[in-house]
């Protein structure tokens, strides 16, 4: 069978190699039947305060103009970008379109901690008088002080080789057989730790029937994001002796993660809150950080250490704040 196969991959090689010298000539016949030379656009952005608590409204505010009309350009396509390790990072839901003024309003990237340069970026448009070339605006920056302290040192973190894409919502399901109550604003809670740690953005998938880390059909974990569920030994064998929680990665297409579970023994009795040791609060903090590609660590002040679970400030510390920051919006799109 391979034989019939080979001549038809070399003459594919052949007809790519044949078509590369073919291109120039291809693409500036081409030119000359399309449209004048796009229009360089010019993005202004209003200055913001350079420092912003967590989560505060701080707007964006600007126009797109042609900058060889000097007309506003209405109708074209704005995002926020922040600059990454690997180029400017365009976090979810942060794009609008221009009005018939050119202006346009986004919000500065308070929505985690840290200092982050970001810019406004305008699409490529194809306006009624002119054809508008892709442009952005002026880099300005925002600093997000942390709102507690952070404990022990940042090189404690550690993360294993896989990550969410920072730059695509990441869907959440919960499944509430055997869940307390009040697992909806646990889990919720948890999340929003997270986000101000990463820039990631979680959104709520609804609810699924599935147990992490169970012998169901694979292996108990959603379709894509992070499922959270409580059971017990019985359903999920690694919750056996001193376990009272898994969490971590299930599915991942080469470093970008797709799937995640937690599961969380429910016949432990857990503390309530956040603080101490063996919380409930602390050790949904702990698995979700495996969920985003945390490993264990041996400073006994991070949430990430894997005994007692459940730092005394009830929050992600230094360690794991080095790593979360490593899988979240500032490492970049994937
Ligand atoms: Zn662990």
């Amino acid at each position: 069978m391979s034989r019939p196969l080979r001549p038809s991959y070399v003459a594919l090689a052949l007809a790519c190699l044949l078509a590369i010298p073919g291109l120039p000539g291809l693409a500036g016949s081409a030119a000359t039947a399309a449209a004048p030379t796009p229009h360089p656009v010019s993005v202004g952005v209003s200055v913001i305060p350079g420092t912003a608590a967590l989560n505060r409204r701080v707007p964006v505010a600007g126009t797109v103009v042609d900058a060889t009309t000097h007309g506003p350009v209405a109708g074209v396509r704005v995002a926020l970008e922040i600059r990454s390790a690997h180029g400017w990072a365009r976090p979810p839901g942060a794009a609008v379109v221009t009005d018939d003024h050119g202006r346009f309003t986004l919000n500065a990237p308070t929505f985690y901690y840290g200092r982050h340069v970001f810019r406004v970026a305008a699409a490529a448009h194809v306006g009624v008088d002119a054809t508008i070339a892709a442009g952005a605006s002026a880099a300005g920056a925002v600093t997000v002080p942390m709102p507690y302290r952070p404990a022990g040192r940042a090189s404690a973190g550690r993360t294993d080789s896989t990550q969410f894409d920072p730059c695509e919502p990441i869907p959440v399901r919960i499944n509430y057989a055997g869940a307390p109550r009040n697992a909806h604003a646990l889990v919720a809670a948890a999340l929003t730790r997270a986000r101000a740690a990463t820039g990631l953005t979680f959104t709520y998938a609804g609810r699924y029937s599935g147990v992490p880390f169970s012998r169901q059909r694979n292996g108990g974990l959603p379709p894509s994001g992070i499922g959270f569920a409580w059971s017990t030994s019985r359903t999920v064998s690694g919750l056996a002796g001193p376990t009272i929680g898994l969490g971590g990665g299930g599915w991942a297409i080469n470093d970008r993660r797709t799937s995640s579970g937690v599961v969380i023994d429910r016949s432990f009795h857990f503390r309530q809150g956040w603080t101490g040791p063996n919380s409930i609060g602390g050790l949904l903090l702990h698995e979700l950080g495996h969920a985003l590609g945390l490993e264990h660590v041996k400073d006994r002040s991070q949430q990430m250490y894997p005994l007692d679970i459940g730092a005394p400030n009830g929050n992600y510390n230094r360690g794991d704040l080095a790593a979360l920051r490593r899988v979240g919006l500032d490492a970049g799109c994937l």
